[in-house]
């Protein structure tokens, strides 16, 4: 699906990306680690178009999105993107919030598109707050929320950076529990956590970065089993 080939990206002379190389397989779920300023985020905004690669490319389903030729809304329509803070439309309902994109990016017509969401809502068990502010809602919810919004366009592959860090520790379960039921879907996730516990139960692929390299890469048995470098392991010991 996504295959990222010798990625580097500098801010102001200092290298965050040094020589990325990653792929991620169809229903893959990879994990990114790393000290805060590893570069974690920075490689999803990449991947995103929000940041232009200094070297290197990334190719989405084999088209190359980091030629400058590309089409970003295009390429972002094939994404579903989900961050620390929820983004939602303060002044909109949940059921304006989740067919908004698919309305005005993808075209999809009023009712097919609440439809969906409606389906969607349920789902996630969110069905009785379709006519809600996100203000009436708990930060669980509105991050629940803003993951359904992202599948409403049906995403290629899905980008979560940090998506429960916002979030007090009892509703930190609620948004683990939909990432869980994605992956059981089948949908292909990069996702980047401080949650070693979640990241060790999701994962396929866990990816450790430190100052921008890729350093260590494996299921996720080895990682925090039997990591192979001493930077893995002092990591690791860190946050366990
Ligand atoms: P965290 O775990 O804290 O979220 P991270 O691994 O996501 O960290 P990044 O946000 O990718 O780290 O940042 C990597 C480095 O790049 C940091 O040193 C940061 O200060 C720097 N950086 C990120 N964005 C910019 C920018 N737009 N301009 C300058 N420096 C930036
Ligand atoms: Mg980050």
């Amino acid at each position: 699906v996504l295959s990222i080939d010798g990625v580097w990206k500098t801010f102001g002379g200092h290298s965050v990306l040094r020589g990325i190389d990653l792929e991620v397989e169809a229903h893959e779920v990879v994990s990114l680690i790393g000290a805060s300023g590893s570069g974690k985020s920075t490689l999803l905004r990449c991947v995103n178009l929000l940041e232009t690669v200094d070297d290197g490319t990334i190719h989405l389903d084999g088209d190359e999105i980091t030629d400058p030729r590309v089409n970003v809304d295009d390429v972002r329509k094939r994404l579903g993107i989900v961050f620390q803070a929820f983004n939602l439309f303060p002044h909109m309902t949940v059921l304006d919030n989740v067919t908004l994109a698919p309305r005005q990016v993808h075209r999809v017509a009023r009712g097919p598109a609440e439809e969906q969401a409606h389906d969607l809502l349920a789902r996630f068990g969110l069905a009785d707050k379709a006519r809600a502010y996100p203000d009436q809602l708990s930060g669980g919810q509105q991050q629940r929320v803003a993951i359904i919004r992202a599948l409403a366009t049906q995403p290629r592959l899905m980008l979560l950076d940090e998506v429960t860090s916002a979030l007090d520790p009892e509703l930190v379960v609620e948004v683990l529990g939909i990432i869980r039921e994605l992956k059981d879907a089948g949908m292909t996730m990069i996702l980047t956590t401080h949650e070693m516990g979640f990241c060790r139960d999701i994962s396929d692929t866990v990816c450790f970065l430190d100052g921008g390299v890729l350093l260590e890469k494996g299921p996720p048995e080895k990682i925090f089993n039997e990591p192979e470098n001493a930077r893995t392991r002092e990591f690791l010991s860190s946050v366990l």
